[in-house]
């Protein structure tokens, strides 16, 4: 099989050192460059598997490089990890819902990296792979049945009495654990026709969620600042 190649967009020297070290450690084949406008052209050039987008950068920033990238068709695909530092937020937010996959807080250990970067290489080749006759899946995780073709949700025995949003809003999440989703981002999936979804009623459908899960209420994260995960 041959190497995934990962390219590395960073501009401080010992951060790059450091990824490139741990990324090739493990296997992986390493492009590395420092500005926005290089990422452009490397990813053109070389179509990597996936990018590793540090935000803050001289010149153009990540998150128009992440803007670039996704309104490109022929690099659209190829999944993007941002990195940000801790009190970027608001631009982690607008990352994900450019279409950024995950994104990592810096510092973070090398182990962290790695895991992350193959789960959103993997994620990636389990969606491929999904069939495409536009049923949603069943979802089974941490005692949690979810039947989207029945409309029905069960808690180990129990049948969860869901409203329509609540549902989607559950299955959404379960479909992708350890994923963290914007409220933007779960408002897109759900848009309820029973309920007026908006960013703030998701706080609202989350904890009506929350508590009909009673003590499995902890595996749906709240992830500060950025929005909602279901737990891996
Ligand atoms: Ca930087």
């Amino acid at each position: 099989m041959p190497k995934e190649r990962i390219l590395v967009v960073e501009d401080e020297a010992d951060i790059r050192e450091l990824i490139q070290y741990n990324l090739q450690r493990e296997g992986f084949e390493v492009l590395m460059v420092g500005t926005g406008e290089e990422a452009l052209s490397t990813a053109t050039q070389e179509r990597p598997d996936l990018i590793l987008l540090d935000l803050m950068l001289p010149g153009m920033n990540g998150l128009d490089v992440c803007r670039s990238l996704k309104s490109n068709p022929a690099l659209a695909n190829i999944p993007i990890l941002i990195v940000s530092a801790r009190g970027e937020e608001t631009d982690v937010v607008t990352g994900l819902e450019l279409g950024a996959d995950d994104y990592l807080t810096k510092p973070f250990s090398p182990r962290v990296l790695v895991a992350r970067a193959r789960a959103v290489l993997r994620r990636r080749t389990t969606e491929s792979q999904e069939p495409t006759d536009g049923v949603p899946t069943a979802v089974s995780i941490h005692g949690l049945r979810i039947n989207p073709r029945k409309h029905e949700a069960h808690l180990f025995d129990s049948a969860l009495n869901l409203t329509a949003t609540e549902f989607r809003i559950l299955h959404f999440l379960a479909k992708s654990p350890g994923w963290v989703f914007t409220r933007q981002q779960i408002v897109e999936t759900v848009h309820g026709d029973d309920y007026p979804v908006t960013e703030r009623s998701i706080d609202v459908q989350i904890a009506g969620l929350r508590k009909k899960l009673g003590e499995s209420s902890d595996y749906i994260e709240t992830v500060r600042g950025i929005g909602y995960r279901m737990k891996e």
